[in-house]
């Protein structure tokens, strides 16, 4: 029986190498399958990890029908087994119920890998939709960790060095820093992301001679609490 699985994890946490490697194991078994991808930190058509293994793969289009795609393939004659989808979180709602389609009604397998919640710890659509819908929800086991060497659960936007709560949801961050607006994302823990605390922020507090070491773990909550709204 095929089965929708949504592995979710934070970013840095291994989630594109375990895809391909996914893929690989499924084919080493004589499995044929689809990769499909979606703003991969290397470009268009391409899943790539941060351990340097990549492969091409099917970009998904905001217009893309996903269960048309996978239709195609198989009146082409061409076999699909299983489906490997990486960067899910950018995927639509709808995208997300075309892949269940697919598991449900072609008996193929989905495996979708994603980031559960954006900069403001809120979560994307096709997280969300892969939350209510998968058949089962893998948590990765290589978890990413805050600069203090707790588990990292958040992930944090830095624009200029400095951490923020506000703005677009989807923003890819640029590669090379130091360039002026450059947008960076950081791992945190909760308890770091709440004082806005990014390694930086550490790092520039426990040199000020105002601040005792013990008050980088008690310093204030920001001025202004995380609602809804941002
Ligand atoms: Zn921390």
């Amino acid at each position: 029986m095929a089965e929708l699985v949504f592995f979710s994890g934070t970013m840095d946490c291994g989630k594109s190498t375990l895809a391909l490697q996914m893929d690989h194991n499924h084919s080493a078994r004589g499995r044929v399958g689809l990769i499909f991808t979606k703003m991969d930190r290397a470009g268009s058509n391409v899943l790539s990890s941060r351990l340097g293994l990549s492969r091409r793969a099917l970009e998904v289009s905001d217009d893309l029908d996903l269960w048309d795609a996978v239709v195609q393939c198989a009146t082409a004659g061409r076999r699909v087994d299983y489906l490997v989808c990486d960067e899910a979180q950018f995927y639509s709602a709808a995208q997300v119920e075309q892949l269940a389609r697919v598991v449900d009604e072609m008996d193929i397998d989905v495996f979708a890998f994603g980031i559960t919640a954006d900069f403001r710890t809120e979560l994307f659509p096709g997280s969300k939709r892969l939350l209510e819908l998968a058949d089962r929800v893998q948590a990765l086991q290589v978890e990413a960790l805050c600069w203090c060497g707790r588990r990292g659960t958040t992930n944090a936007r830095v624009v200029d060095g400095a951490m923020v709560v506000e703005g677009e949801q989807v923003v890819v961050g640029d590669t090379q820093s130091g360039r002026q607006g450059a947008v960076e994302y950081e791992v945190l823990c909760r308890r770091h992301y709440m004082r806005r605390m990014t390694a930086q922020a550490a790092r520039s507090a426990a040199l000020s001679p105002e601040v005792l070491p013990f008050d980088l773990d008690v310093c204030a909550l920001p001025p202004r609490p995380i609602t809804q709204s941002d």
